[in-house]
């Protein structure tokens, strides 16, 4: 670290002090008036696609106007061909753009947990808009998508976690963290084709023995930060199919477009 970087550095550790974290942008930083609303500015506001228009009623991926159905080319090809996601229904809250990203690794990567219930009021308010404020009576309970106990604990928290509980303190929910566990490490989504997602997911997760009964006819709501090819809420959906839940279906504060169709 220079000399510059240093100061910088602790000019910021100093403002933290000045300023709570809500007084800033959860996107870009700038400080903002504690009115704003989900604590963005004004800019990125705007620049952030939330989910108005179509959206894919599997999964909830925004439809682009080449989407000539109700379901995008992905979910219309895994129906093709036999092999449906797990999960009944998606939900997002907004396109995965660049300021919604900035806000997602803020919240992973930068140790930034307050955002996590930004992101759970986000999620309510989407989720209340489609279905009313009764959620309740639709879900029996919310898992977050587990992450690994070693990436938990490197991270001091895991983010979707953090999500469903705000979420559930809106909802008037029950927040289950320790129904579906995830068993084995995996290796970085980034990067890896469908295929391969799909191939490093299969079997990590796990319903714990003694909340068998819990899952067993439940009707239960996933949570995680992002929808891109589906792989790993769809694994955490056909885990807790195969152990009696009647219902899954999830909702991530941000999914990616569809997939480019290419013929
Ligand atoms: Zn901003
Ligand atoms: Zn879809």
């Amino acid at each position: 670290m220079n000399g510059r970087e240093w100061i910088s550095k602790k000019w910021n550790e100093l403002l933290d002090l000045v300023y709570p974290p809500s007084l800033y942008c959860i996107s870009c930083g700038r400080i903002i008036d504690s009115s704003r609303t989900y604590s963005l500015c004004n800019d990125c506001m705007a620049s952030v696609s939330w989910a108005a228009g179509r959206c894919c009623i599997k999964c909830g991926r925004p439809l682009s106007d080449n989407d000539p159905g109700d379901l995008c080319f992905g979910c219309a090809g895994r129906e093709k061909t036999g092999r449906p996601f797990a999960f009944d229904k998606g939900h997002a809250c907004a396109g995965y753009g660049a300021a919604a990203q900035s806000v997602i690794f803020a919240l992973k990567y930068g140790g930034r947990s307050d955002i996590g219930d930004v992101l759970g009021e986000i999620l309510y308010d989407r989720l209340t808009a489609e279905y009313g404020d009764s959620l309740s009576e639709i879900y029996d309970f919310v898992v977050p998508v587990p992450v690994h106990r070693d990436r938990k604990e490197r991270r001091g928290y895991n983010h979707a976690d953090l999500m469903a509980d705000r979420f559930c303190a809106l909802a008037g929910m029950r927040c289950e963290n320790s129904v579906l566990i995830r068993t084995k490490p995996t290796a970085p989504m980034k990067g890896l084709t469908p295929g391969q997602r799909a191939s490093n997911i299969r079997g990590v997760f796990e319903v714990r023995r003694h909340r068998l009964d819990d899952v067993c006819g439940a009707s239960v709501l996933l949570v995680d930060d992002i929808f891109t090819t589906g792989a790993t809420v769809d694994e955490a959906a056909r885990t807790l199919k195969e152990c009696g839940a009647l219902r899954v279906d999830f909702i991530s504060f941000a999914a990616a477009g569809d997939m480019v169709h290419s013929g």
